[in-house]
């Protein structure tokens, strides 16, 4: 019997819902590009990223946990880890992710 496996970042799956703050600016450091332009797949998971599919399972997971817990992040001074890429793809709307067009070739 086999499933379609999505494929979370053990961290994730270990931490569950004691993640931390650090723990999540950390997944989405690893899981999201750190500059333009945005590569093809995730460097970390290799997920291929497609409009239907900007962020690979991990990001997926870890960007709303750590939009709602940002001013959180912002008081420890941990968002300045994150690129200004990386920056933008966590407090964007997420049709502006930057791995939103990768699949654009002529973008
Ligand atoms: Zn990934």
């Amino acid at each position: 019997m086999s499933s379609p496996a999505v494929k979370l970042d053990p961290r994730l799956m270990k931490a569950g819902m004691a993640v931390t703050v650090a723990d999540l600016i950390r997944l989405w450091s690893d899981h999201t590009p750190p500059a333009l332009p945005a590569p093809e797949q995730c460097r970390t998971c290799g997920h291929f990223y497609s409009a239907e599919a900007p962020l690979c399972p991990t990001a997926a997971v870890v960007r709303p946990l750590l939009r709602k817990r940002r001013y959180e992040a912002d008081t420890h001074g941990n968002l300045s880890r994150l690129t200004t890429n990386q920056t933008d793809d966590l407090l964007c709307a997420p049709k502006h992710l930057s791995t939103a067009l990768t699949w654009r070739k002529d973008f």
